[in-house]
């Protein structure tokens, strides 16, 4: 079932039945019936259709942020931003993509050659709720301009979201079997994959969606692009102003409710600024970060997505007080029908708790202290997942030299939690495999074919 329920205050607002088994089949159809003909349309007509749509994205941007507020309880200037990025990534797409997928001329020994860029054919989308619009434009925006056609299966708890774009999409131009939504279940996924006409699959999402994904993609030979979690390391060597630093890093982790792939999860303060950096961090956040209806535009701290996804990091923190860690603030959901919780400070998290190397996807932040910028290298590295990180500090050689060290697909200085369409996304070890925006992105499911002159 797909369920529209208000976080902010545990309404239900609509229940849609998930597709049968033969509305997927016919989804799938449709786009392999459609891909010969996008294909065959010239990249800049596909380009323009793209760029349409980021004008119609730009329209909507407000009724996209109702949508998502309700759904997962986005803040509503939140989503608003979050519209905005979409708009930017559309826009890149369709002014660079056709060159970025132009032919590739090369001379070879004893001769030329030209590498073809072409797409792929008919692809599987599956998209979480954290980020309802975003998540899917990283990697519908690009396979469009390529040439491929998408099937895309969203969060179960996003159907408005889900609906919304793909009216946007249609109402820019692209044809109607060419981008289709379903509400199929995660149980159908496997059988989607397994269907020779759908030629692979881009998912972010959990690890454990990301494990199945991939085991099924992989028994069916098909090309796999995986978006996971993080625990992004955010490193703290000096600063010229502490207020400033502290509000900022806090910003970036409570944004989105905490509820963001890439954000600075652990801190990690050199030794020497550590107590001031602890003291001033827990009263920014219990401070500034209380919660309120996210549809008001003054409100810090929204609700999670749902309650179950709220009781899941409560657990996690209860958890890390009990094997010793120290509550600074919060820690608690607050009371009432919402899905919400206290803005939380942790620190002395040990390796041998849970939360050392968990994700914690919510409104947490946990500090570490490190003795040496080698040790703070260290502790960052020290995670089983390897997405983002960020290096702060006065002095750039040296913020270079850490963010050389660090582990992850990648690293910010002075900022965190980025995302832009020119740069590629993407992480190593469990945070996936893969890259979506910048001209990687585009190159993911395409074959890029070798024709020797
Ligand atoms: P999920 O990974 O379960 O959901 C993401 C998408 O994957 C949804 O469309 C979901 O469908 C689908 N899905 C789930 N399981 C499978 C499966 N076995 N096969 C195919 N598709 C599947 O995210 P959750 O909502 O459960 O979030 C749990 C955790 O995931 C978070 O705490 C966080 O750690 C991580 N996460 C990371 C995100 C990121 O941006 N990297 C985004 C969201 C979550 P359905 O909704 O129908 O179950």
């Amino acid at each position: 079932m797909y369920t529209v329920t208000n976080p902010a205050t545990g309404e239900l607002v609509e229940e849609i039945p998930n597709a049968t088994d033969e509305e997927v089949d016919a989804a799938i159809a449709r786009v392999h019936n459609a891909f010969p003909a996008w294909r065959r349309l010239p990249a800049t007509d596909r380009a323009k259709i793209v760029l349409r749509a980021a004008e119609l994205f730009a329209e909507r941007a407000d009724e996209l942020a109702e949508i998502m507020t309700l759904e997962m309880g986005k803040r509503i200037n939140e989503g608003r931003g979050e519209v905005g990025v979409v708009v930017d990534i559309f826009t890149y797409y369709g002014q660079h993509g056709p060159d970025l997928i132009a032919d590739q001329p090369m001379t070879i020994r004893g001769g030329n050659a030209v590498i073809q860029k072409t797409p792929l054919g008919a692809l599987l989308g599956v998209m979480p709720w954290n980020f309802p619009c975003y998540q899917v434009a990283r990697f519908v925006a690009p396979n469009l301009v390529l040439g491929n056609t998408i099937l895309l299966k969203h969060a179960s708890i996003c159907p408005r979201s889900a609906r919304a774009i793909e009216q946007i999409l249609h109402d820019a131009g692209v044809p109607e079997d060419v981008y289709v939504n379903t509400f199929a279940s995660s149980r159908q996924v496997p059988a989607i994959l397994a269907d020779p006409r759908i030629q692979g699959v881009s998912l972010t999402g959990s690890e454990q969606a990301g494990i199945s994904v991939a085991a099924e993609a992989g028994r069916n030979l098909k090309k796999a692009v995986l978006e996971l979690g993080g625990s992004d390391p955010l490193i703290v060597l000096d600063t010229a102003d502490m207020d400033e630093t502290v509000a900022r890093t806090a910003t970036a982790r409570m944004r989105n409710c905490g509820q963001s792939c890439n954000a600075p999860k652990r801190m990690i303060v050199l030794a020497d600024i550590y107590d001031e950096f602890v003291d001033k961090l827990t009263k920014r956040v219990a401070d500034y970060f209380k919660p309120g209806d996210p549809m008001d535009p003054d409100t810090k701290l929204p609700p999670l997505a749902s309650i179950a996804a709220r009781d899941e990091v409560a657990a996690q923190i209860a958890q890390a007080v009990d094997q010793g860690a120290t509550l600074r603030t919060g820690g608690h959901p607050v009371d009432g029908p919402g899905a919400y919780l206290e803005a939380t400070v942790l620190t002395d998290v040990t390796p041998e708790m849970n939360a050392y190397y968990e994700e914690i996807f919510g409104p947490v932040v946990l500090v570490f202290r490190a003795e040496t910028e080698e040790q703070a290298i260290e502790i960052a590295n020290d995670s089983p997942f390897g997405l983002g990180a960020s290096v702060w500090g006065t002095d750039p050689e040296r913020l270079r030299r850490v963010a050389e060290q660090i582990d992850a697909g990648m690293v910010y200085l002075n900022s965190a939690g980025g995302s832009q369409a020119d740069l590629p996304f993407g992480g190593i070890k469990r945070s996936g495999m893969g890259r979506e925006l910048g001209p990687a992105g585009i190159e993911e499911f395409m074959n890029q074919k070798s024709i020797r002159l």
